[in-house]
């Protein structure tokens, strides 16, 4: 068993999720800030890759006061547990998302990652090693069920995504398109890594709603194959 999993990603006209020098870059508005805070305080867990973390040193905490209020008087912590996939364990014992706000955080580590860096990150972090080399992001998501966690929002970056589509562990994709062009063929697009060659093994999505907000379009996909 796994939690269900939504990716929400906010994109350029073009299809770039940051700059060719991976800097983060404003793409959507308040109206959708907003959202996306509601659907982390609506998340049990979000995830990142390490990529992300050591681009944007994101605390993915909720940021609005009323919504940590009412996960309190749910009973639950006001953070989603934070959740960073980093097969060895890069993440600067300083990053915000091991220090900002209350809750848990988890580094998902493979064996690859070094016995002392694992110690290192214990003081800060739950551990799961799961993998040799990459980290196995199937059993990362059973552990996770495990530990409780039912809804999952993964919040980037493109190779984690990637990787979650080509081994068919996604069942909602949220992308906001923002009317920016950013451009170049090395900036991060939603879903990076190596990609499909085959028509037959593309992901199959279906529009579940498309709406308007701030500038730009939010659209939901839910997906159909994978
Ligand atoms: P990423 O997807 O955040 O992290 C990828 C890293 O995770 C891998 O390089 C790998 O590093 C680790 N990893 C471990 N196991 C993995 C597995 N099974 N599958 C995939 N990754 C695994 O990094 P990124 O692709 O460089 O993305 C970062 C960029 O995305 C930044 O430019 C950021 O600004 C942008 N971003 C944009 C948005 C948006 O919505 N616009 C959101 C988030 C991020 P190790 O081998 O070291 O473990």
């Amino acid at each position: 068993m796994r939690p269900f999993v939504f990716i929400n990603v906010a994109m350029s006209a073009d299809g770039k999720i940051s700059t060719r020098e991976r800097r983060q870059v404003r793409i959507s508005g308040d109206e959708d800030f907003s959202r996306v805070d509601r659907i982390k305080a609506e998340s049990d867990a979000i995830m990142v890759g390490i990529g992300t973390v050591l681009a944007d040193n994101p605390s993915l905490t909720v940021k609005s006061e009323e919504r940590r209020a009412g996960r309190r008087a749910a009973g639950r912590d006001e953070h989603p547990i934070r959740v960073v996939v980093d097969s060895e364990g890069r993440i600067p014992l300083s990053a915000d998302i091991l220090h900002k706000g209350t809750g848990k955080r988890i580094v998902a580590v493979s064996a690859r990652a070094p016995p002392e860096r694992v110690e290192a990150l214990r003081e800060h972090a739950t551990i799961i090693t799961a993998g040799d080399e990459a980290v196995d992001l199937a059993a990362l998501l059973e552990e996770l069920y495990r530990q409780g966690v039912r809804r999952l929002m993964v919040e980037g970056g493109g190779t984690l995504i990637w990787t979650l589509f080509e081994q068919g562990l996604v069942d909602e994709l949220q992308t906001f398109v923002g009317n920016i062009v950013i451009g170049g063929k090395d900036a991060p697009t939603p879903a990076d890594g190596t990609g499909f060659l085959r028509e037959a093994d593309f992901t199959q999505l279906r529009i579940i709603e498309a709406v308007r907000l701030d500038d730009g379009l939010l659209i939901r996909w839910s997906v159909e194959r994978q």
